[in-house]
């Protein structure tokens, strides 16, 4: 199972934590910001603070379908009498007062009728033969009722600049009444392969081609992390080709993500041709896969450089790249909070050889069927190996030069941290 290349072990590589954070640093915000109606707004990332226009809930109501009545009335009839119902107050009705000596039929998110004090839930009521309502077990004032203003006041916070837009909180927008909020624009990402062995899905392949894999999955990715893509298709190894292709990107896009050729062989020119263009931050990553991810930019002049990510060709290691390095990069420049990587302690059921001079992500699979989850292999673990990375649920991380011992516990990260 385990990947049978060479574990060469190359000296300068960075640390994958400190490459995330140099990544972070580095990021500009957006400064565009544009109106979204709700329809359009999952996803986007709210460029202000919006503060509740509303008291919520707007006002005092009943949280159960029962009865609404003074406590105080009830207990000051006499025994076995029980209260009239003298009132109905279904969901939408207005506020109504609530006639003495008796008590309103009320449902779930109705007006509270004023000079009721509580809700009994139905389940708590019996009705004699006169219709008259007899309550059952402790009753207290206050209870039911959904008090006007509990969950927020007007002019309260609601949602902080920086919230990526979920369903939950579209409909928190929505709950006040709000139809539409100010929202960073969208990021612009040119992106493009580079390999003359890259031929399209669909086409006939001949010995030696390869399936542009990481395109597709990088338009998914960006698509999925809501930009904009101008997608530059396939650029041959040489030079010439690569400048064009970069030219183009750096007046079209606010940011660069290529693909390939940033390795250290002599078919490798996306290294040099940036180096030409403008600079690298940095190149070359402590992690497996992923070692020859590229951080750079294209342009001289400080104010009008466009940052650029180069992902390694390696399919897997072009995921993981994007993943734990650029996606945290795009989330900067799109003006969001960015989360911390999560990550939680989690059982081996194999053992291995572990990696050396860098950390590993083992594509692993949980196995719950002992009630605890156990990490099990997802399939082959080579950098070209898709198979795995698309079983799997996580990263097992292993630091380097420990070995995987079954029944130990290592770092596991969640792929679905990644989602958005
Ligand atoms: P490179 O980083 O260009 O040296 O490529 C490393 C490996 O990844 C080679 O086996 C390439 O064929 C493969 N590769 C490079 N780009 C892609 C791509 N866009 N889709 C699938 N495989 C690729
Ligand atoms: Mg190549």
């Amino acid at each position: 199972m385990n990947c049978q290349c060479a574990d060469i072990v190359t000296p300068g590589l960075l640390d994958l934590f400190a490459a995330r954070r140099r990544l972070i640093d580095a990021a500009t915000p957006l400064s565009g910001v544009e109106t979204a109606p709700l329809e359009q707004a999952p996803g986007r990332v709210l460029a202000e603070a919006v503060v509740a226009p509303l008291d919520m809930p707007g006002v005092d109501n009943s949280a159960m379908d029962g009865y609404a009545l003074r406590l105080a009335d009830y207990q000051g009839v006499p025994p076995g009498e029980g209260l009239p119902i003298l009132q109905r107050v279904p969901a939408g009705a207005g506020v109504m007062l609530l006639p003495p000596g008796g008590c309103a039929r009320i449902f779930t998110g109705a007006p509270v009728p004023m000079g009721a004090d509580i809700v009994v839930p139905q389940e708590r009521v019996t009705l004699d033969q006169r219709g008259h309502v007899h309550l059952e077990g402790n009753l207290v004032v206050g209870a039911n009722i959904r008090r006007q203003g509990e969950e927020t006041r007007a002019g309260a916070p609601l949602l902080e600049a920086g919230e990526y837009l979920t369903a939950a909180s579209i409909a928190l927008l929505a709950s006040h009444g709000i139809s539409a909020v100010p929202v960073k624009r969208r990021l612009r990402v040119a992106l493009l392969s580079t390999g003359d062995e890259l031929i399209a899905p669909g086409a006939e392949r001949s010995p030696g081609q390869v399936y542009d894999s990481n395109r597709a999955m990088l338009n998914v990715l960006l698509a999925q992390a809501q930009c904009d893509v101008l997608d530059l298709g396939v650029i041959a190894d040489s030079p010439q080709p690569l400048h064009q292709a970069f030219d183009h990107a750096q007046t079209m896009a606010d940011v660069v993500v290529c693909t390939g050729g940033v390795s250290v062989g002599e078919e490798d020119h996306v290294r040099p041709v940036i180096e030409q263009r403008g600079g690298l931050h940095f190149h070359g990553v402590a992690m497996k896969p992923g070692k020859p991810f590229a951080f750079g930019y294209l342009g001289s002049a400080p104010s009008s450089t466009t940052p650029l990510i180069a992902l390694p060709g390696n399919p897997v290691a072009s995921l993981v790249g994007w993943q734990l390095l650029a996606l945290p990069f795009i989330h900067a420049l799109q003006g969001r909070e960015v989360a911390a990587l999560q990550c939680f302690p989690v059982k081996a059921g194999f053992s291995q050889r572990g990696p050396q001079g860098r950390s590993e992500l083992l594509r692993v699979a949980l196995d719950w069927s002992s009630g605890a989850p156990v990490a099990q292999l997802a399939g082959g673990q080579g950098s070209h190996m898709l198979s795995a990375a698309s079983q799997a649920d996580g990263y097992l991380m292993i630091t380097p030069a420990t070995d995987v011992a079954e029944g130990s516990t290592y770092h596991y990260y969640p792929i679905n941290q990644f989602a958005a």
